[in-house]
């Protein structure tokens, strides 16, 4: 039996937090049968990062590569760890799209590079995982179109919401993923009307929450770059998730980041951003893609042809959807730095408004602090290190004195003592 049928899946897709039980299944089905030991003890299993490891970077490698292919692979690698194994283990996401959802009708058309509006016909519609005819208002659904300008999730930028208009009802569509390689599930719900097979409508993407989403997709690009650039050419995409809240950038650095290197990275990208220029994207075959030195992330799959795009001064294969301008992403700021597994670090930031809300309430707590501190925010450091100064010499002062008083407690209580028959006698309560 081929490998795959034994764990259950039978095509390589995203990896979910869902997918944990199936992992370990199928690392221990490649132990026993293949008669090779891989060492999981240092990974965190429960760790959400390790997922998103999984789940972003390291396991598309292997797409074509199923049952026996696999298992040559896995025995050839000797993996020790888990990193080791995920470009490996072939594993099928039943996601929440996914389960029941049988599909075999026309693909969907993404027009969504160019625009934020379509016009699509129903062509099917699923209600707790099974096709319906159609749907009534409170309905939760996911729908089919034939033509979408809604982005479905991938290559870590989350996918559209926004609303599907017909003659008889208003569905809004919560999130977009692909239920097939080319057929785009719009889940979501039908607020009022109703819905039907062939119904025809027009699709609209939630143009602020892709505005952002799309800000922080390209900044990635340009943060990929500049992490780079500072910190050497073993920097290596690890995964990441781009929404409309903000970048997560997982990448290859055994150290944390200094301050000063944030600092030169943030100056980096923000130059490119000031720089304005204009994004490029061409489709081209593979072959003449790795021509142009574009950067391909190891572990993506990529078809025969792929699109490279080209933003500020990186260039780097991407089938997402970006802004026009480099300066459309307005500013960029890097709020939050970790590691989340060894030699792996995390780093989070934020663009345009985002990034003046994050910098704004950075200026309200040093006032706050200012305040509390009764100086101006460029004298509050100072007036820190005099006051834990301050406290350092009185609890120095606190313990000589309590030194004293304890000796003179003693001297008092010796002098109390009465002699009895040659013996002196205290008494004394304490
Ligand atoms: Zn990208």
């Amino acid at each position: 039996m081929k490998i795959e049928e034994e764990i259950g899946v039978n095509q390589l897709d995203i990896l979910s937090i869902d997918a944990l039980p199936t992992i370990q299944r199928a690392i221990r089905l490649v132990e026993e049968n293949h008669n090779v030991k891989i060492d999981l003890d240092n990974i965190p299993m429960d760790d959400e990062a390790t997922y998103d490891l999984l789940c972003e970077g390291r396991t598309l490698g292997v797409f074509q590569l199923g049952g026996q292919g696999m298992v040559d692979l896995v025995t050839k690698l000797k993996p020790r760890t888990l990193e080791d194994i995920a470009p490996v283990v072939s594993l099928h996401r039943p996601g929440p799209m996914q389960s029941g959802m049988e599909y075999d009708g026309r693909a969907t058309q993404f027009h969504g590079y160019a625009g934020l509006q379509h016009e699509g016909q129903v062509l099917a519609i699923y209600k707790e995982g099974n096709r319906v005819d159609s749907i009534e208002a409170g309905d939760e659904a996911v729908i089919v179109l034939d033509h979408t300008p809604f982005y479905a999730e991938s290559g870590g930028q989350v996918g559209d919401r926004g609303v599907l208009l017909s003659d008889g009802g208003a569905f809004t569509v919560a999130e977009t993923q692909k239920i097939q390689v080319d057929v785009f599930g719009h889940r979501g719900q039908l607020q009022s009307g109703r819905l039907a097979l062939n119904n025809k409508v027009s699709a609209k993407v939630d143009q602020v929450a892709r505005a952002r989403t799309e800000r922080n997709h390209s900044v990635t690009h340009l943060m990929h770059k500049a992490l780079r650039e500072v910190l050497g050419d073993h920097v290596e995409q690890k995964g990441s998730l781009v929404d409309a809240d903000k970048t997560r950038f997982d990448f290859v650095h055994n150290l944390p980041m200094t301050e000063a290197e944030i600092s030169k990275v943030e100056a980096m990208v923000n130059a490119e951003i000031f720089t304005n220029t204009a994004t490029k994207t061409r489709v081209m075959k593979m072959e003449d893609a790795q021509k142009t030195g574009a950067v391909m992330l190891f572990g993506e799959k990529y078809g025969e042809e792929v699109r490279v795009l080209e933003i500020g001064s990186s260039r780097e294969l991407c089938g997402g959807t970006h802004v026009n301008r480099t300066g459309d992403i307005g500013l960029f700021k890097v709020c939050f730095q970790s590691g989340i597994a060894a030699g792996i670090r995390r780093i989070e930031a934020v663009t345009g408004e985002a990034a003046l809300e994050y910098v704004q309430q950075n200026e309200i707590q040093l006032l706050e602090i200012a305040k509390a501190l009764k100086t101006q925010p460029e004298e509050a450091t100072q007036k820190i290190f005099q006051i834990t100064d301050n406290v350092r010499r009185l609890e120095k002062n606190l313990s000589r004195l309590k030194l004293k008083l304890a000796s003179s407690q003693a001297d008092n209580l010796i002098n109390q003592a009465r002699e009895i028959k040659d013996v002196k006698v205290l008494a004394a309560s304490l």
